[in-house]
């Protein structure tokens, strides 16, 4: 792709972008701006994208900025690709449908995903079979499971409506609808993801053709696509493309040094799967588009809140859920409750902030029920484990005011192995043996014992 024409506007956050990484063969295009020649590739200049990251505070965006990308992907580990998973592995997933793309049954209804692992998914260093089980699985007991669609609540009378017409009464409710994506405003999509070199990390349907994409890769440009909207793990689309960087360095073996492209303000209004065409629109001048040809697309969809709740009495003027920003209670409704990706909590949608979340509610609630006024305020806690290569993570912690919330008493703004792990072998077990029981309410206790009660 030539760079001229996307060119860094601003660095304030960035609303709308495509952020690309050339991989041009030498001779492939002579005229190519800004241009270095190393060892048989030639390769187009960096500009650092971190200035898109609104989870970092200014100090680790500073840091971030010094530090070099490693590639290394895990030692000891076999790679494999989906159609070499075992049988246990797969608990069930084979059978899965289009969850998250819209179309055909939804399949998360059978299947719960943990979806911070996708990042890894989409990059080949964990199978899509190891972040799903099967919803009854995790179903708490004492627990009625309702297996229909949500699709009307209605505070004034206390009642959900399900998609079957059912009625169900509350006295009390909370809700966790999570968010919608939004493909499908991207034309050309979902129908794109039939042909190759595209995917997404961010449904469990796309997330492994993201890993096709990246294992089929053999130069020429490599796409990745950030809203202009909201989005959950605003961190998630800047991880895979580190991650394909680090994977396809160390593929060619010859690359001494990171080469990516951002171009703020570009938003991805269409693909045209079938040419390898991505097309942007400059959000500065409505109508003026640019087609980029790639070789790999990662899009990042548009997202916005769930149509259960959007437009209806629940919602805030944009259609999240409408609720306090310490308690969790909502604002108009007493005895309803929200978590998670479908709120308006000014804070970044991420799991590690459900997590913190659910303590408070917790809280907030059993308050409630004794007639008492909740005590305990959620500080906006929120988290990022920032993936920079196949063995590093920065985890990035923060409250509602971005300022750190750092868990542990080291420089967290630094690339560590310690947190790969962390990210890739211990949240998972937080999350369905923890936050799934109701025994993981986010690190705040430990923080304060590890910072000796000072934070
Ligand atoms: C690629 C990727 C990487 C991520 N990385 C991280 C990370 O590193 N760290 C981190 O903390 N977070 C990360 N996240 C974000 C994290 O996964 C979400 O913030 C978190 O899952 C939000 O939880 P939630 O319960 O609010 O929503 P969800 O987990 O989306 O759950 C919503 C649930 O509601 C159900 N639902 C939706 N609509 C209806 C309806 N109408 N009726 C009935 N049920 C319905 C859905 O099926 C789903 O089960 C990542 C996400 C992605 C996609």
């Amino acid at each position: 792709m030539g760079g001229s024409e996307h060119k860094f506007r601003s660095s304030t956050l960035p609303i709308g972008k495509l952020v690309s990484v050339e991989r041009n063969f030498r001779g492939s295009d002579p005229a190519a701006p800004r241009r270095k020649e190393n060892g048989g590739l030639a390769w187009t200049g960096a500009v650092p994208p971190q200035e898109r990251l609104r989870l970092q505070s200014s100090h680790q965006q500073q840091r971030l900025r010094q530090t070099a990308l490693q590639d290394a992907r895990p030692r000891g580990r076999k790679w494999r690709n989906r159609h070499e998973r075992t049988d246990e592995e797969d608990d069930g997933s084979r059978e899965r449908g289009r969850c998250g793309t819209q179309r055909g049954k939804d399949p998360c209804v059978s299947m719960h995903y943990y979806q911070p692992i996708w990042t890894l998914v989409g990059a080949g260093a964990k199978t899509a079979a190891s972040s799903g089980r099967s919803t009854a699985s995790v179903m708490p007991s004492g627990v009625k499971w309702v297996k229909s669609k949500v699709e009307e609540i209605n505070p004034d009378t206390n009642t959900v409506r399900t998609d079957d017409g059912t009625e169900i009464s509350y006295e009390y409710l909370i809700v966790a609808l999570g968010l919608q994506l939004h493909y499908e405003r991207i034309k050309g999509l979902p129908d794109g993801f039939e042909h190759p070199k595209i995917g997404s990390n961010y449904s469990i349907q796309t997330v492994e053709k993201t890993w096709n994409a990246l294992q089929n890769f053999k130069g020429g440009n490599a796409v990745f696509s950030f809203p202009n909207t909201p989005v959950k793990c605003a961190g998630a689309p800047q991880k895979i493309m580190y991650l394909s960087d680090a994977y396809l360095r160390k593929l060619w073996e010859i690359v001494k040094q990171r080469d990516l492209q951002v171009n703020l303000r570009q938003n991805l209004i269409e693909v045209r799967a079938d040419k390898q065409e991505a097309v942007f629109e400059n959000l500065d001048k409505p109508g003026e588009t640019t087609v980029v040809e790639y070789e790999m697309l990662h899009v990042t969809p548009p997202m916005g809140p769930s149509l259960a709740i959007k437009g209806g009495p629940l919602a805030d003027e944009v259609g999240w859920l409408d609720v306090d920003r310490d308690t969790l209670q909502h604002k108009r409704y007493p005895n309803v409750f929200g978590i998670g990706d479908c709120t308006n909590l000014p804070t970044a949608k991420t799991g590690a902030a459900v997590a913190a979340q659910s303590a408070i509610l917790n809280r907030t609630i059993s308050k409630t029920l004794k007639k008492e006024k909740p005590d305990k305020k959620y500080d906006g806690y929120t988290s990022c484990p920032l993936v920079t290569s196949y063995n590093t993570v920065i985890l990035a912690e923060f409250d509602y005011n971005g300022q750190p919330l750092e868990t542990f008493p080291i420089n967290q703004a630094k690339e560590r192995r310690l947190m790969y792990h962390m990210k890739a072998d211990l949240m998972p077990h937080l999350y369905w043996h923890g936050l799934l029981r109701g025994l993981w309410g986010g690190p705040g206790p430990y923080r304060k014992l590890l910072h000796l009660g000072m934070k």
